[in-house]
Parts: structure tokens; C-alpha cells; sequence
């Protein structure tokens, strides 16, 4: 699983349960433990500010802020390599499930798609009259 989506889970767990049983605070700490320090840092400073730590992303905006993405942000977001940060509220950005599902789907749809030959284009010749 990958940093950010073990974040989400955590702040699914913890923004939801105000008094969390034995079994879901078991989770969370297993959750907690999987997660850089660095990270779980910010998370924690954001959430203990009664904000969540985490903003998804839909069309380039920032949910937490509706600010919109610088468009390099928003490519990193959308590759998902790495944990992103939005540049106004300092939430990290986690990419709208629907829209990774389409990015997805168009990625597998282009790959099976063969390269199609250029079309050519003009007339054909004529043959010179004579
Ligand atoms: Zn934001």
C-alpha cells in the first residue's frame, strides 16, 4: 500500500470515530506504524487543528482549499509517485478515487489500442494526360 493511502485510511478511522474500540485502535496503530514519522508529523499538526489531513483531488483542485493545482503539482498527483502537498493549505493530495478509476481505465483502453497508421491524406495522382 502506498503512504498516501494508508493516510487516508487513518484519517477515515480517526475523523469518523470520536471514541475508537480496542479493535479499530489496534488498526489505527498499525496504521500509524507503517507511516514515515515526517508524515504522520504533518498529518498530526494538520488534525490537531480540527482540519483533515488529507484533501482529495478532483478536476486540478484542491478539495480542502478549491484552490486550484499548479499544473506540475497536479501531474505529480496524478503519477501518484510520490506525496504531494497543496501549495495553499498544506493538505496532502490524494487524487479522487473516480478519477484515478477513468485514468485507469483510458490508461488500459491505450494500451490495447494498436498504433494506428498515419492515414494518408491528398489525391490520388493523377496520371498525366499525354
Ligand atoms: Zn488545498
Amino acid at each position: 500500500m502506498r503512504t498516501i493511502e494508508l493516510l487516508l485510511e487513518l484519517q477515515d478511522l480517526e475523523w469518523a470515530v470520536k471514541s475508537p474500540s480496542a479493535a479499530e485502535k489496534k488498526k489505527i496503530d498499525a496504521l500509524r506504524k507503517q507511516i514515515p514519522p515526517p508524515i504522520l508529523g504533518h498529518y498530526d499538526r494538520l488534525m490537531q487543528r480540527g482540519r483533515k489531513g488529507i484533501a482529495l483531488v478532483r478536476h486540478g483542485v484542491c478539495t480542502g482549499c478549491r484552490m486550484r493545482l499548479a499544473s506540475g503539482l497536479y501531474a505529480q498527483v496524478l503519477r501518484g509517485e510520490e506525496i504531494c502537498l497543496c501549495e495553499n493549505c498544506a493538505r496532502y493530495l490524494f487524487l479522487a478515487p473516480e478519477e484515478r478509476q477513468a485514468m485507469e481505465e483510458a490508461k488500459a483502453q491505450s494500451a490495447e489500442a494498436k498504433p494506428k497508421a498515419a492515414k494518408k491524406r491528398g489525391r490520388p495522382r493523377k496520371t498525366e494526360a499525354s
